[in-house]
């Protein structure tokens, strides 16, 4: 098997597990659910979603909506096993379920990463993880990623108690992108997956 074989494995193992098939929420239109993973782990592993080892441009992994390619910046799978490593398989994956189920649709790049960030978080404490819950950024991921497992049923996120962590995580993403000299799209027409 190759690297990118390995880490396509072990990525489809995180996303069928339980704290992750648990992820219940909506967010800007979108609703994420454990069976849209499931879904991401299926074209995976027919390699309709791709996993490949790169450049990732300051992040440790990418998604781009246009190729259904996951970058990894590692090639030891090992990395995806950790609590950070399984944070960013979520965050990732997260993308491509959007990708999915919002085909067609212009989605705000800020709530493209709030949806992301959130379902990290919610598959963090699923799984019992450390995690930090202090912060500009984490407080509020912690706080929403809370009520969104209380809730009964699917809990719609309110884009006020979103809008300052969104505000915060589009400030740190412009930075980055400035330093590799890009600029953070407003918008996404999401492409879907095949
Ligand atoms: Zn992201």
């Amino acid at each position: 098997m190759s690297d990118e074989d390995l880490l396509r494995a072990k990525t489809i193992s995180i996303l069928r597990t339980r704290p992750c098939l648990d992820i219940r929420f909506s967010i800007a239109g979108i609703t994420l659910m454990g069976y849209g993973y499931g879904y991401i782990a299926d074209m995976l592993a027919l390699d309709s979603v791709h996993v490949a080892i790169g450049n990732t441009g300051g992040f440790t992994a990418t998604y781009d909506n246009k190729s259904n390619t996951i970058t990894f910046g590692t090639r030891n799978p090992a990395d995806l096993g950790t609590v950070d490593g399984r944070g960013t398989v979520i965050h990732e994956c997260t993308h491509a379920v959007i990708d999915a189920v919002a085909k067609g649709r212009s989605v705000a790049y800020g709530d493209d990463e709030v949806a992301a960030y959130l379902a990290q978080t919610v598959y963090s404490l699923n799984a019992g993880d450390k995690i930090n819950k202090v912060g500009p950024v984490a407080g509020p991921l912690y706080a929403v990623a809370s009520k969104i497992r209380a809730a009964q049923g699917v809990y719609v996120v309110d884009p006020a108690e979103i809008v300052g962590v969104r505000a915060q995580i589009l400030a740190v993403y412009t930075a980055i992108a400035k330093s590799q000299g890009k600029v953070v799209p407003t918008t996404t027409v999401m492409s879907g997956v095949p």
